[in-house]
């Protein structure tokens, strides 16, 4: 069955009203400068936000600026994130963008990005090694309010099981294609709405579709759906 463009945006926005209801409505706030953000969102690649945030922490107490990272050797970059994991790697990495940013711009700042179209600050932070569209989203959206969403492994699970996006798509293309059927100031509240029920209802080995609020807008529910016990602290069940 050819589901067509129109069912999919009406399908996304009866799941974004139900995921307010149950949530409750979202408003944009910045999260920081989007340096900041890039940062923490490359040091939260293939590990935990607590661990991410305590290594974004200890990077930013032991350097007083983004200036005096860039100049630190990256041994002592790495000793600092270890608790992010991947410490070498990420240490090189993080490294290389403040030092690029520096040689283009002749400042270890992103902040210009504010007055940057967003399609081409998108290309821009794509440009850095290591950085893929769903970094270069993150910063975007959180750090400066622009509609584009970032699709990480719950977003996409929930809304490949909802019939909103292929499975075949892959991470990289859901971006774009789930993106186009939300309207911009849907966006933000969209992207954090999914990933709560993505970790707290609709997980990965066995969703809890009997405690979920979307389950009538669901294929993998319609067609035989996994009606596992609600989670402990699920509102309303
Ligand atoms: S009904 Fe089940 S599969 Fe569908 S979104 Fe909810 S938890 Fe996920």
């Amino acid at each position: 069955m050819r589901v067509d463009e129109e069912d999919l945006r009406e399908k996304a926005a009866a799941v974004g009203d139900l995921l307010d209801a149950e949530y409750g409505i979202l408003a944009w706030r910045s999260h920081g400068e989007p340096l900041g953000a890039l940062v923490l969102t490359m040091l939260s690649q293939h590990t935990s936000d607590r661990n991410s945030e305590r290594a974004y922490d200890d990077l930013r107490r032991r350097f007083p600026s983004w200036d005096a990272v860039r100049e630190a050797p990256p041994s002592e970059i790495a000793d600092t994130i270890r608790s992010g994991g991947l410490a070498d790697v990420k240490a090189a990495r993080i490294r290389a963008v403040l030092q690029d940013i520096f040689e283009k711009t002749g400042r270890t700042s992103l902040d210009f990005l504010a007055g940057t179209a967003t399609e081409e600050a998108k290309a821009y932070l794509q440009d850095f090694h290591g950085v893929g569209p769903k970094t270069a989203a993150c910063v975007l959206m959180f750090s400066l309010g622009r509609p584009v969403l970032p699709v990480d492994t719950h977003v996409f699970r929930v809304s490949h099981r909802l019939g909103l996006i292929p499975k075949r798509l892959g991470e990289a293309k859901a971006h774009e294609a789930l993106q186009a059927l939300l309207p911009p100031e849907r966006v933000y509240a969209f992207h954090v709405h999914m990933i709560r029920h993505g970790r707290r209802v609709c997980v990965a080995q066995t969703p809890r579709c009997g405690a979920c609020v979307l389950r009538a807008r669901c294929d993998y529910y319609r067609a035989g759906g996994a009606p596992g016990p609600a989670p402990a602290g699920t509102p309303g069940v």
